[in-house]
Order: structure tokens, then C-alpha cells, then sequence
């Protein structure tokens, strides 16, 4: 699982973003990390990776050797193809590259890409460009998906096939913690966590945080995913 105590974050130049968090994650869960833009969504999910340092507070990382990412942003090589794109992580794995080959293409095939394989990456519009990010970071088998606005750059009916597939993956034992602001998305995850309730209030709140309990989510338990 991923837990994080009383996690709270801020930059230098910022004020406090969040703070007293306290998530429990489980493999087989999807959560949604919603929140407007600048309350530290991408941010959080450096932070569970491991990649920022938290301004106080502690993640706790069970049993997750692999994490996989996918940015909000789709990067890769404008002259390869986007199947090699899926097929290059497996081919440095070890993998042969008939077994790479297959097991990319099958990939591409759950993401509804599959057409789009001998196309160079540079060809891609930005929604395929964000499948095959998707389809390349699952391929590696993570024990967590951290997803950053997946669904920002498809069409409400990809966006939907999508959050379905991401809910469909964690069904398979994945934990997935997707940032976005996509109602679609977030009615598809088991669990939302709305970061602007961590955020400090100004004077006058009522907010009781010092007491808030861990945000225990149920275990899986044979329930629809996503
Ligand atoms: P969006 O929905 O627009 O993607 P977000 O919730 O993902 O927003 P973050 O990218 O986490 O927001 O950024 C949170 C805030 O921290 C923003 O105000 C951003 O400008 C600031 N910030 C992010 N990274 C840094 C950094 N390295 N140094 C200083 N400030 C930063
Ligand atoms: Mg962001």
C-alpha cells in the first residue's frame, strides 16, 4: 500500500499547498486527485514517487517496487513509431522482440491504438500520443500508476474508454492515483481525494484537521471497479 502521515507541501516561493494529509492506498484501488489548477495535484504525485521531498510529513511506500508515470505532458521520439515507443522499455527488460512486439501490440489493442502502431510518434495527435503513454506505462507492469490529467487532450467517449481501462487495470491488483479535473475520470475512480480540502483556509474556518482521522479506504471487495 501507499500511505502518506500528515503529508504537507510548499515550495520556497509558495505557500503551504496542502497540508495534514493522510491517504491510505491498496493495491485493486483507483483514486481520483482532484482539485483546481496550482493546489499541488502533480505536485502530490512527485511527492508518492518519491521524486520532491515533502515540506513535512512522511509517504510510506508497502510493498511498491515498481512505479510507473504517465506526465500530463506526452514526450517521446518525433521519427520512431509509437509501437517501438511501447516495445523499447520491454526490449531493455530483456524481452525478445517478437514477445515485446506482442505484448505491445496487445497493449496498444486495450488503449484502442493499435492502428495507430507504425505511425511515427511525431504524426500522433495529442489524445493517441496520451494512449500510448498510457499503454507504454502499463506495459512495465507498475505496482502503482501515477497518471497525470490522462484524459485532458480525448473526447469525452476516449475519456470514458479510458478511465474504464484504467479502473479495469486496477481491478488486476494495480493501485492507480490519476490527477485530474475531468468529471468523467473522477466518477470512474473508487475514491476521490479533493486536495483543496487540505489546503490552509483563511481566518474563520471551521476546519477541525488537527483530529481528521486517516482517509481509510475500503479494501476491495469484489466491487465494480471503475
Ligand atoms: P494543474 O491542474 O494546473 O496541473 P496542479 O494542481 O497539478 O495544477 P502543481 O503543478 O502541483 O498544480 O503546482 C502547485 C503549485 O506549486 C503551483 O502554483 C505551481 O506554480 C507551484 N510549483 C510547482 N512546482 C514548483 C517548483 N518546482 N517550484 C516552485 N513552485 C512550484
Ligand atoms: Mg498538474
Amino acid at each position: 500500500h501507499i500511505a502518506t502521515h500528515d503529508l504537507a507541501h510548499r515550495f520556497a516561493d509558495t505557500d503551504i499547498l496542502f497540508e495534514h494529509l493522510n491517504i491510505v492506498v491498496h493495491p485493486g484501488q483507483t483514486v481520483a486527485v482532484c482539485g483546481p489548477s496550482g493546489c499541488g495535484k502533480s505536485t502530490l504525485l512527485s511527492i508518492l514517487a518519491g521524486w520532491e521531498q515533502p515540506y513535512a510529513g512522511t509517504v510510506e511506500r508497502d510493498g511498491v517496487e515498481r512505479i510507473g508515470w504517465v506526465f500530463q505532458n506526452p514526450y517521446g521520439v518525433a521519427e520512431r513509431s509509437a509501437l517501438d515507443h511501447v516495445v523499447f522499455p520491454l526490449l531493455t527488460k530483456g524481452m525478445s522482440r517478437r514477445d515485446a512486439e506482442g505484448q505491445a501490440l496487445d497493449m496498444m489493442e486495450v488503449f484502442d491504438l493499435r492502428y495507430a502502431a507504425d505511425r511515427r510518434f511525431s504524426e500522433l495527435s495529442g489524445g493517441e500520443a496520451q494512449r500510448l503513454m498510457l499503454a507504454r506505462a502499463v506495459c512495465s507492469k507498475p505496482d502503482v500508476l501515477l497518471v497525470d490529467e490522462p484524459t485532458a487532450q480525448l473526447d469525452t467517449r476516449t475519456a470514458r474508454s479510458v478511465s474504464h481501462v484504467l479502473g479495469r487495470l486496477a481491478g488486476q491488483g494495480m493501485m492507480v492515483m490519476i490527477a485530474t479535473h475531468d468529471p468523467d475520470t473522477r466518477d470512474a475512480c473508487q475514491r476521490v481525494v479533493d486536495l483543496s480540502e487540505y489546503a490552509p483556509l483563511a481566518t474563520g474556518s471551521d476546519r477541525d484537521d488537527a483530529e481528521r482521522p486517516h482517509d481509510e479506504m475500503s479494501r476491495p471487495d469484489g466491487g465494480a471497479a471503475g
